[in-house]
């Protein structure tokens, strides 16, 4: 059970809704850090007393620094200070609720310095899943996932010690606001479709992500990475009613699920209590009110993005920090209106073919692997 955390990425959706259960458990703050908000985090900073608070940006720092100069908190400004950020001695745990590579550097920097990772920033994971595993087992540090499929499946895996034992994983995903739809009709989809997600309210790059099924792909390689398995044992279900939030299918044939209301606040709380679990004031999921519940196969035609995300998996390698930073690249131009929907999987499935995946990489082979696949989308727009 965490006592004190520090929040990578608190003024964002996962980093708003882990003070709110931090309050409720009566956590407290070490460290919050976010890129640029400063009202928002100088009003955390207030409420939670932390004794460091941070923005990579360093204007928004210099500017939240003289609004906290009344109080002992203390204010750093750029990206390394995310390392101080998650490695200050009196926190057990480190909440990654950045979004995107940023995560990986401070997120390694809290292994190393032994810390609970709660870990919600799938893209780390994604870009350098074996090297931040392998810290993890070196370094004796645990990883908890937050994302609800991944906290599914771990709360499905308490008492099951050899993972032999495990014939699949089933991710189940909401198939997002597009589903149903065809080709042609997907292609006319704007950013603002795009951001109306059916079930969650969420950051507008992972809502997106969920639009073109990127965001299932990605997780099915973080499945892969935080299970140690191969890719043939982790399976995609459409589950439209995001009430069974993901299965472990066992070698006798038995189905566990984990099921729920869709809140994230209740992963977030497994990942802090765990091994424990708290007491929650929120309702929980009432069957007798819950639409029935449905299953399908997602369409990899219509959503290529989940393919793509497939297919670097089963290359390995760099191949999906490839993807993953071609991803993130494209993303951000639909969301500033430059390109298309399709022009995402299009740009990131170029890249994969542009850029040479490297065998068994090292950070900096990550590092140099995310930057030339950046580098390619913008060349391309
Ligand atoms: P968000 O956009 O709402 O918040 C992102 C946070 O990261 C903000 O605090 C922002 O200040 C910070 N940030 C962004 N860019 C940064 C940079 N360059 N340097 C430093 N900080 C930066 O995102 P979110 O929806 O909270 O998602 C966060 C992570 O959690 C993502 O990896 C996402 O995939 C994952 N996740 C989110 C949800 C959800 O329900 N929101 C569910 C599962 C997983
Ligand atoms: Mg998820």
């Amino acid at each position: 059970m965490s006592k004190t955390i520090s929040i990578l990425g608190s003024t964002g959706s996962i980093g708003r809704q882990t003070l709110d259960v931090a309050e409720q458990l009566g956590l407290r703050v070490a460290a919050l850090t976010a890129n640029s908000r400063v009202g928002r985090i100088e009003e955390q900073a207030r409420r939670f007393q932390p004794r460091l608070a941070v923005l990579t940006d360093e204007d928004a720092a210099r500017d939240l620094a003289v609004r906290l100069a009344d109080t002992p908190v203390r204010v750093l400004g750029g990206e390394a200070a995310l390392e101080e950020a998650a490695t200050l001695p009196e926190a057990d745990t480190v909440v990654t609720a950045v979004v995107g590579m940023v995560g990986l550097r401070p997120t390694l920097a809290a292994i190393r310095a032994r810390k609970r990772i709660a870990l919600a920033n799938k893209e780390t994971l994604v870009c350098a899943g074996e090297l931040v595993m392998d810290a993890a087992e070196a370094c004796g540090a645990e990883i908890v996932p937050v994302d609800s499929e991944h906290s599914a499946i771990f709360q499905c895996l308490q008492g099951c010690a050899d993972r032999r034992e495990i014939r699949r994983l089933i991710l189940t995903c909401s198939g997002g606001p597009f589903y149903g739809m065809t080709a042609a009709e997907v292609g006319k989809m704007t950013r603002e479709d795009a951001l109306r997600h059916p079930n969650w309210t969420m950051g507008p790059k992972i809502t997106v992500d969920c639009a073109t099924l990127m965001n299932k792909g990605l997780e099915v390689i973080e499945a892969m990475r935080l299970y140690r398995l191969p890719l043939d044992q982790v399976s995609v279900m459409i589950h439209r009613q995001s009430v069974v939030h993901s299965l472990v299918e066992f070698r006798d044939g038995a189905l566990l699920a984990q099921l729920g209301t869709p809140d994230m606040r209740l992963p977030i709380r497994y990942a802090l209590t765990y091994p424990e679990r708290g007491e929650n004031p929120a309702e929980p999921l009432d069957l007798l009110a819950c639409p029935p519940l449905t299953f399908a196969r997602p369409d990899r035609e219509v959503f290529p993005c989940l393919r793509l995300a497939e297919e670097a998996a089963g290359e390995g390698g760099t191949a999906c920090a490839v993807l993953n930073g071609a991803n993130e690249e494209a993303v951000g131009l639909f969301l500033a209106d430059r390109i298309g929907f399709y022009d995402i999987a299009r740009l990131t499935a170029e890249a994969r073919a542009a850029v040479p995946v490297t065998r068994n990489p090292s950070l900096d082979d990550v590092l140099a692997a995310d930057a030339a696949a950046r580098a390619y989308v913008r060349s391309r727009v």
